[in-house]
């Protein structure tokens, strides 16, 4: 029988490039963020996306559970900031951490990002800092209804929550299923701002209910809806009321 030299190293002879090594070193990254809670049961599914979340997610991305579920993933805030891309002020009405209003600011000259949670807006203006755009937005803690008449912008965007995961056991989802008031409402309110609004909803929606929007209007906005897909999973769609670019 053929005996192994006394010197190998067999991780070496199979590894020579040391993949081995930098499993390991990812392995003990998940188990320390296990430890400091940031990865709990509920979101674990989501952390083995978190690069589609956000590409620069080792350099210090922060995230709360509810963060997880409804940061709108970078490829599509990518596309979202393309739609308002040029306008001089967005005002990304419900921000939460950030992975929107961080695209908007690579694209535009100015961002305006609102969210009625203080923690939300710390960990968006961390986020911000990691992508090196935090000097064109300008965080404001409050809630929107409340803010909607003094806001003054050339694009609105309306990303707001449609109740966590759960949506996607919805069959047909209704503009009332939408938080913390129903879509007419949210519309509404955007409306007084500016006519060019880029509202981003579930997949599931009604198209019917989201072309009743348009003729909140008069004369009716123009309205163009785009299906979004990550890695060929439908996601969500976008429509852009009021021209696109
Ligand atoms: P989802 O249901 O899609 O998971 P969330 O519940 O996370 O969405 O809500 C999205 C964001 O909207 C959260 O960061 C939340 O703090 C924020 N938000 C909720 N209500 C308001 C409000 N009235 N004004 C501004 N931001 C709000």
């Amino acid at each position: 029988m053929k005996q192994k030299p006394q010197n190998f190293n067999s991780t070496a002879a199979k590894d020579p490039i040391g993949k081995q090594k930098r499993r390991v070193k990812k392995k003990s990254g998940k188990k320390r963020e296990k430890e400091e809670g940031i990865i709990t049961p509920l979101i674990e599914k989501y952390w083995f996306q978190r690069y589609n979340l956000f590409s620069k997610y080792d350099e210090g991305i922060k995230m709360d559970e509810e963060g997880w579920f409804s940061v709108t993933p970078e490829e599509i805030a990518i596309r979202h900031a393309e739609k308002c891309g040029g306008d001089e002020l967005v005002i990304d009405c419900f921000s939460g951490v950030g992975g929107n209003a961080i695209q908007f600011a690579e694209l535009c000259p100015f961002v305006v990002a609102i969210d009625i949670d203080p923690q939300k807006v710390n960990m968006a203006r961390n986020n911000a800092k990691v992508y090196g755009v935090e000097d064109s937005i300008d965080f404001i803690v409050g809630d929107f209804f409340q803010l909607a008449p003094s806001l003054k912008g050339d694009v609105v965007f309306l990303s707001p929550p449609w109740g966590g995961p759960s949506y996607k056991r919805i069959g047909n989802f209704t503009m009332d299923l939408l938080k913390p008031k129903d879509g007419y409402s949210i519309f509404q309110a955007a409306q007084r701002i500016t006519p060019k609004i880029v509202m981003f909803l579930p997949r599931n929606m009604n198209l019917n209910e989201v072309e009743e929007l348009s003729w909140l209007s008069s004369p009716p906005l123009s309205i163009e809806i785009e299906e979004n897909y990550l890695e060929g999973s439908f996601k969500g769609i976008t429509v852009c009321f009021g021209g696109s670019a």
